[in-house]
């Protein structure tokens, strides 16, 4: 992982300003609206919010075959209502505190040392020094999460199968086997 010097200069050269648009709160591309959250995330947002689990998150919608009929996937993505994540309203995030490392970084984030940055209209504004070292911390501190949550699903994988011809999610927590 690059320093937060480092980051943050290279985040200064791009350069970003939030113009508002909320496109990366809807799907304007395949997949552009697709959230991942984390468990400690969506609890976070089922404590500040009320909400259920169930409520706040869908799984991954991309399912693995396990045989058997058995089918898998690896995380969570905040719920969306038809295009739209389910907490944009009147064209604003009602859980800005508590919104997940995705929206907090976008439209930056780290593989590695290489710095990736997703389609975003806000690329290119000079932005101040201060906000450019606090997105640097944040990529850092989400890819620490990241990763955490990595370990979590694999150790978890290996503990557990998923029944025949159920679906489950595998993350940090355990093997939740859904409904239907
Ligand atoms: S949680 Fe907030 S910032 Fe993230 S996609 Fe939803 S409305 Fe947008």
């Amino acid at each position: 992982m690059p320093a937060i010097d480092e980051l943050a200069e290279r985040i200064t050269s791009i350069g970003f300003r939030c113009t508002g648009c909320s496109e990366c709160c809807r799907r304007v591309a395949d997949d552009s609206n697709l959230v991942i959250v984390s468990p400690p995330e969506i609890r976070a947002i089922m404590a500040a919010t009320g909400m259920t689990w169930d409520e706040t998150a869908e799984p991954y919608p991309e399912f693995i075959d396990g045989g058997d009929g058995a089918r898998y996937t690896f995380a969570w993505c905040i719920r969306r209502r038809g295009n739209t994540c389910i907490f944009l309203v009147d064209g604003r995030c009602t859980i800005y505190a508590h919104r997940p490392w995705i929206c907090r970084t976008y439209p930056f984030m780290l593989d590695g040392d290489a710095l990736l940055v997703s389609e975003c209209r806000g690329l290119g504004a000079p932005i101040p020094e201060e906000e450019a070292r606090d997105m640097a911390r944040a990529l850092a501190e989400r890819s620490r999460a990241e990763a955490v949550e990595e370990a979590g699903i694999r150790r978890r994988f290996a503990e557990a199968a998923v029944p025949k011809g159920r679906r489950a999610v595998f993350d940090s927590e355990g093997m939740k086997v859904l409904d239907g």
